[in-house]
């Protein structure tokens, strides 16, 4: 991909304040995901239709970049969710090169992704919200449909190339999937990495919800 990249993008939220990132920030979902979870947070991020925009890295710019006092004030920024931000490493380099360096960029991110997309995203970003789904590998794929190696082996390159002080991970507690001891051993097995941000909750479905 060159200078012309763009991505589908299901919705834009502004003024966000201690939800998803330091300080104000605004909220870009990104359309398509690998994973397939049974609760799905942002369906709409999966389904085929019309119900995205599709933009430019300098289109998405422009539109948001009217926050820019608020985030310059509050050492926010943007924060890209979706769906999976880390599909759109390119993306994601060339809007850090129109916001400059000031802009804090965090990624909403399951972390299930090459490990090529991370290494070229990483060069963008300051902070990392990881949601780990489960651990246990069996777990995680009747949640997810997918295997869960390259999680740890992602998350792991990350913990080795950036400051763990920029990488909360969400454990959550997913109901008929796992259990309270199983999220334990993945909290313990998570500080054992270095990770000492870690985020402990209850599924509920509307915490992302986009407008
Ligand atoms: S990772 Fe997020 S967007 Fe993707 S299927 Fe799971 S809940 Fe939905």
């Amino acid at each position: 991909m060159g200078k012309e990249c763009s991505a589908k993008i299901i919705g834009i939220a502004r003024h966000r304040i201690a939800t998803d990132g330091e300080g104000v920030t605004t909220l870009v979902g990104f359309w398509g995901c690998p994973l397939r979870c049974q609760y799905c947070l942002n369906p709409q991020s999966l389904k085929e239709g019309e119900h995205f925009q599709t933009y430019t890295p300098a289109e998405l710019y422009e539109k948001v970049k009217i926050d820019q006092i608020y985030f310059l004030a509050t050492n926010g920024g943007i924060t890209f969710g979706g769906g999976e931000p880390l599909l759109h490493p390119n993306f994601l380099h060339e809007f850090r090169e129109l916001c400059g360096p000031q802009w804090n960029i965090t990624l909403e991110t399951s972390l299930n992704v090459p490990l090529e997309h991370l290494q070229r995203a990483n060069e963008a970003v300051d902070n990392y919200i990881v949601d780990i789904k489960e651990m246990d590998p069996e777990i995680y794929k009747r949640y997810t449909g997918k295997e869960n190696h390259r999680v740890f082996e992602n998350l792991k390159w990350l913990v080795e190339n950036t400051d763990p002080a920029s990488i909360l991970v969400r454990i959550p507690l997913i109901p008929d999937f796992n259990t309270e001891e199983e999220n334990q051993k993945s909290e313990a097995f998570i500080r054992q990495m270095g990770i000492e941000k870690i985020d402990r909750f209850l599924y509920k479905k509307e915490i992302h919800k986009l407008v």
